[in-house]
């Protein structure tokens, strides 16, 4: 638990420098579609920061930053603020989704020096680059650590995932990081997808940081392509916990969320 949270705090601060450096490029590069591509994993980053973040999104400027115009000689005090300026360049209205997420890790004894959850930065974070274009923004509570060395090792069948998922009931969508590569299912399994109840079981292991992020499409209703997502996006199958799934996310995906509910607007950033 205290491990975890230490790399949660790490990891706060990481987002912290990570977005000071970027948002100053982002505002300038937004009206350069030829450099479109590395713009979304920048802006839900301060999103995320601003929670709602209509201005900041909208204006595309620093966070308390950037001088807007001189006010002109005709703007008195009392004058009602700008209007709001258009979207900006690749974003346009959508709905806002929030998923509550819990971190479920495994030891196999109380002093186990290493517990599954070496990949739940990383995997997150991508998770929540993904999806934050289409409006979908995460929060994880604090991870809880099960003491079984079985379940920490297992996952490689249905059977054995269906006992992992079962070690935990709570609120939120229960992640299960376990020390196994799951590789029947590709690296990860999910159940209850499009409810309240959706629960992962995600191989610890690997070098793909798309796991989570296309597990948690499931949460959220979609499928595969062709039917249940759209191609070449991240609901396409890598096949293994070592191989990337593309980071694309479309409007067509957007259409097929179908839980949670949405709780208020935002601007989304599909990709083409
Ligand atoms: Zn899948």
């Amino acid at each position: 638990m205290a491990q975890i949270a230490a790399q949660s705090a790490v990891r706060t601060s990481d987002h912290t420098a990570a977005v000071t450096r970027a948002v100053p490029a982002a505002a300038s590069r937004r009206p350069d579609s030829a450099t479109k591509r590395l713009r979304p994993s920048q802006v839900p980053l301060y999103n995320r920061l601003t929670e709602a973040g209509q201005s900041t999104l909208d204006g595309g400027l620093p966070p308390g930053g950037a001088p807007g115009p001189v006010p002109g000689p005709a703007q008195s005090p009392a004058a009602p603020a700008p209007a709001a300026p258009a979207a900006p360049v690749g974003g346009v209205p959508g709905e806002m989704r929030r998923v509550n997420v819990q971190p479920v890790l495994f030891k196999d004894s109380p002093a186990d020096p290493a517990p599954t959850g070496v990949s739940w930065a990383q995997r997150f974070l991508a998770t929540q680059d993904t999806w934050s274009k289409l409006g979908v923004f995460f929060q994880a509570a604090g991870a809880v650590q099960i003491v079984d060395a079985s379940l920490k090792a297992a996952g490689g069948t249905r059977d054995e995932r269906d006992k992992v998922r079962a070690s935990w009931n709570g609120t939120g969508v229960g992640i299960f990081m376990v020390d196994n590569d799951v590789a029947d299912a590709g690296g990860g399994g999910t159940v209850g997808g499009g409810t309240a109840n959706a629960k992962i079981a995600l191989s610890d292991r690997g070098a793909s940081d798309t796991l989570m992020a296309h597990e948690m499409g499931h949460v959220l209703g979609l499928g595969h392509p062709p039917g249940g997502a759209d191609p070449d996006t991240i609901m396409e199958p890598s096949g293994t916990n070592n191989d990337p799934n593309p980071t694309r996310n479309t409007i067509g995906n957007y259409h097929r969320i179908t839980w949670p509910a949405p709780t208020g607007s935002t601007i989304i950033y599909p990709d083409p």
